[in-house]
């Protein structure tokens, strides 16, 4: 195991740097102090510091402390411990949930067996005694700075100041090798450079395409996690630039990367991850399904006949490709849980109602109340807006029904009711 942390780190007082309090979570500060009055230490880490440091708001707050994960539990009364990979506590108060980890270590004794195979790390339970041992199994510099509750500093193990001054985005110790402990590291560097506008820096950045295939030996349930990371989190057309780049947007969704020579594909694709973003910075709602329903369209429209073919039912090839392609999707690379994948066919199967239904005139329109009329009817605007051929004309044909002030799509059933009738 390399020794990633080589010296003691940086230590910036107070005075000397620009995290407040004020922008930290009621919910964390409250963790951090408790733990702190405790008699444990406690300190801010990742993205929560990397991000206020930016002047930015996190996403979350991550906290670490030398407690164990049944000591943090008996502090709160909130507190349940989670995890596979590891153990945490989450801590919850009111809506927030604040994530506490113990110290962990990165130096693996010879009796851990079982936590790294073929060099990849699968179990990370190994507790580190101190905030240095925790150090170095971070994994880029900038996700390695300490907020000290104790006395408010920031302890900088691998320059990671620098590093954010410089836009850079730089793994801690050997690239190579920390690609091969945990291949998700790929994606996180492209998700950061994607998120901060920042670089990955040549060594972290040059032996990515080649490992990109690493992502094979990881489970398709963290890699979903790690693609609404990417593509929800209000940067997903930086986040597919850089995918694409370092060749690993292939390794996620291999079918749809072979369409990307065409076009219209690859607009679809661009204007899906366009309009999400867009959403987001309008604080409007945006839903897994529908980006992922244009993910996968491009595949699923390769396999499906152009013109109808006699003695050919549509809707079961339809039905039976969708089945094909979620398989094989779900077992090579990102499983999509089926609570997604049930309105992703829903979309899907509506584009061949919606582009038939005109033909029946205003008679019909049994259609504006199916529960995901709206979603379908945005993704047939999504195919127009691409330039796929006979769809412009019904997403018109749509429009103006919808325009006409008669007509009002009705509000979905709330969930809670729908799933009472059922029982
Ligand atoms: P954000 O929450 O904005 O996505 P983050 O950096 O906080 O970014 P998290 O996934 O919340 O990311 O992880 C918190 C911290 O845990 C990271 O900053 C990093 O220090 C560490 N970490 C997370 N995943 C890994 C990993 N795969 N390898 C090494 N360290 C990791
Ligand atoms: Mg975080």
């Amino acid at each position: 195991m390399q020794d990633l942390i080589k010296k003691k780190p940086i230590y910036v007082p107070r005075p000397e740097h620009n995290l407040s309090r004020h922008n930290i979570s009621q919910a964390a500060l409250n963790v951090l102090y408790q733990l702190h009055k405790s008699g444990y230490q406690a300190f801010l880490v990742g993205g929560g510091v990397r991000d206020l440091l930016l002047g930015q708001i996190p996403k979350d707050f991550d906290i670490v402390t030398n407690a164990l994960p049944e000591q943090i539990r008996k502090l709160f009364h909130s507190c349940r411990l989670i995890g596979r990979r590891f153990v945490l506590a989450h801590v919850r108060f009111n809506r927030e949930i604040v994530e506490v980890a113990t110290f962990r270590s990165a130096h693996i004794d010879g009796q851990s067996e079982g936590v790294v195979e073929n060099g990849q790390i699968v179990r990370d339970n190994v507790y580190g005694s101190t905030v240095d041992d925790d150090a170095g199994r971070r994994d880029f510099t900038i996700n390695a700075i300490y907020y000290n509750i104790s006395d408010f500093s920031l302890l900088d193990y691998a320059d990671g100041i620098k590093d954010l001054q410089f836009k850079v985005i730089r793994l801690i110790g050997n690239p190579v090798l920390r690609y091969q402990e945990d291949p998700v590291r790929m994606l996180r560097a492209a998700r950061f450079a994607a998120k901060l506008g920042f670089t990955i820096e040549p060594e972290t950045a040059e032996p990515i395409p080649k490992l990109a295939n690493l992502l094979n030996n990881i489970p398709p349930a963290r890699l979903f996690e790690e693609v609404l990371k990417l593509f929800l989190s209000g940067y997903a057309v930086e986040s597919l630039k850089q995918l694409r780049k370092y060749g690993l947007f292939q390794q996620l969704f291999p079918q749809t990367a072979a369409c990307l020579k065409n076009p219209i594909a690859l607009k679809l694709i661009e204007q899906v991850m366009y309009d999400t973003d867009e959403r987001i910075h309008n604080d409007k709602t945006v839903t897994p399904a529908f980006l992922l329903a244009a993910l996968l369209w491009p595949p699923l429209l390769c396999e499906l006949p152009d013109k109808p073919i006699k003695g050919v039912n549509l809707q079961e090839k339809l039905i039976e490709t969708i089945q094909k392609l979620l398989a094989r999707n779900s077992q090579q690379r990102v499983a999509i849980p089926r609570r997604i994948t049930v309105p992703m066919q829903e979309i899907w199967l509506l584009q061949l109602r919606l582009t038939r239904q005109c033909k029946v005139k205003k008679k019909n329109l049994k259609l504006l109340e199916h529960p995901q009329f709206r979603a379908g009817y945005d993704f047939l605007l999504l195919r127009a807006k691409a330039g796929e051929k006979q769809t412009t004309e019904f997403a018109d044909w749509w429009t103006d029904l919808l325009a006409d002030g008669n007509i009002v799509t009705p509000p979905t059933t709330p969930k809670r009711l729908r799933r009472k009738k059922k029982q």
